[in-house]
């Protein structure tokens, strides 16, 4: 009974650490009485729990606001020095690592371009990886005692049984064990989730999804998918393969998918596809500057034009689907492609979800573009180790943790 009693004494005190810590985390700066807002925990509780992060250095003062007739509040924020989180982005075209503080501010990058020649293979995804997260630990100076852990976006499903493996049936990965690869050379802890949920999740907290409880966040870059926000969380499915936009039928005995299946969504609008449908197929390395030429030329090459058009009523019809079937009140696109072609097309694509949706729920979605750029995949990667930070769990604990050791 005594030692019930003392869990949950143990339990709440967690609970309103982590409450307040969120709540800072995802809207700084802040004063004790807006947390206190914020969190419905009491003034009491809110100071106590404060002084105890103050004490810690994971929480400062950054500076004073006045309040109405009272003294000065002081204004609190993250300590950005106390800790660092890497995200990775496994893009199609490129392997992203960047270092974040505690603030979410960008201390430095490494950006790897694939090689034509040995594209997607899964030793040297690991090897950028790796030389990645040794190259923004030493540009930015930090110790690498600090890092908190290094969140990984991957191009596919991902396993969580015994060990991690990522399946991905277009870059030819099957069940590869990628935790398992990269744990011989780094012992920083490894969480893994898919790049359009890590995506989905840095436009929620910090971008065009702020504020949403049911989003969909798509994702197009040399393919397409897309993250399912529920109730304010990403919706995994049964083995996390849940939201796999891209492989969705749009053209009965359409056009072959990289996937291998005939008419995917993925196969009309994913940059590989729409250069294909142009004539100028692209290796992965050379799609980007492809595609933006193309946009370019649609001003006067009618093919342009006609195959940007084509593609916008694809994408819409697509994004209708998701309307019909989830009833999101915003629909995000993003990804590299995703926000090249919505910096042209988004009225046309608008159109399209509206002649391939009903009514009603259409009325209620707006569709925006993502606000964080191509690098949201890897921002959104490194928020994974910080939500186990700012649950207490990141040294361990908890169904999804890994192992922690040892940096080397
Ligand atoms: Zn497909």
């Amino acid at each position: 009974m005594l030692d019930r009693k003392r869990g949950t004494v143990r339990d709440l005190r967690r609970e309103n650490r982590a409450a307040v810590l969120w709540s800072l985390y995802l809207s700084q700066p802040r004063s004790r009485y807006e947390l206190s807002e914020a969190t419905g925990l009491s003034a009491a509780s809110v100071t106590n729990v404060v002084r105890e992060l103050i004490d810690e250095g994971i929480v400062i003062e950054t500076g004073l606001e006045e309040s109405d007739g009272g003294r000065p509040r002081a204004i609190l924020g993250m300590n950005p020095g106390y800790g660092y989180v890497i995200g990775v982005d496994i893009g199609e075209t490129r392997t992203r690592v960047e270092l974040f503080d505690l603030t979410m501010t960008e201390r430095a990058r490494a950006e790897y371009p694939l090689d034509r020649a040995v594209e997607h293979d899964v030793n040297v995804v690991v090897e950028q990886i790796v030389s990645g997260v040794n190259a923004v630990i030493t540009d930015s100076g930090v110790d690498s005692g600090a890092i908190l852990g290094v969140g990984i976006g991957v191009p596919g499903i991902i396993e969580r049984g015994p060990e991690v493996l990522v399946h991905s049936q277009t870059y030819g990965w099957d069940a590869v064990p990628l935790w398992r690869l990269l744990r011989a050379h780094t012992g920083l802890p490894l969480r893994f989730d898919n790049g359009a949920n890590t995506m989905g999740q840095a436009e929620l907290w910090f971008g065009a999804g702020r504020g949403a409880r049911n989003a969909v966040v798509v994702l197009i870059g040399s393919g397409v998918g897309a993250s399912l926000i529920s109730g304010g969380a990403t919706y995994q499915g049964a083995t996390s393969s849940a939201a796999e936009f891209g492989h969705v039928t749009v053209v009965m005995g359409g056009r072959k998918c990289r996937c291998g299946l005939i008419g995917c969504l993925e196969a009309y609008v994913g940059a590989e596809a729409i250069l294909e449908r142009y004539g100028r197929p692209m290796a992965a390395n050379d799609q980007e500057g492809a595609l933006a030429e193309l946009i370019d030329a649609a001003g006067t090459s009618p093919l342009a034009a006609a195959i940007l058009d084509e593609t916008a009523q694809y994408l819409g019809a697509g994004i209708g689907t998701l309307i019909n079937l989830f009833n999101p009140e915003r629909v995000v696109l993003g990804g590299w492609a995703g926000l090249l072609l919505g910096g042209s097309l988004l009225p046309q694509i608008r159109e399209s979800a509206r002649q391939h949706s009903l009514r009603h729920p259409f009325a209620a979605t707006s569709i925006e573009l993502g606000r964080l750029g191509p690098g949201a995949v890897a921002l959104g990667a490194a928020t994974l180790p910080m939500e186990s930070f700012l649950n207490g769990s990141w040294a361990g604990g908890g169904p999804r943790a890994q192992p922690r050791l040892t940096p080397r």
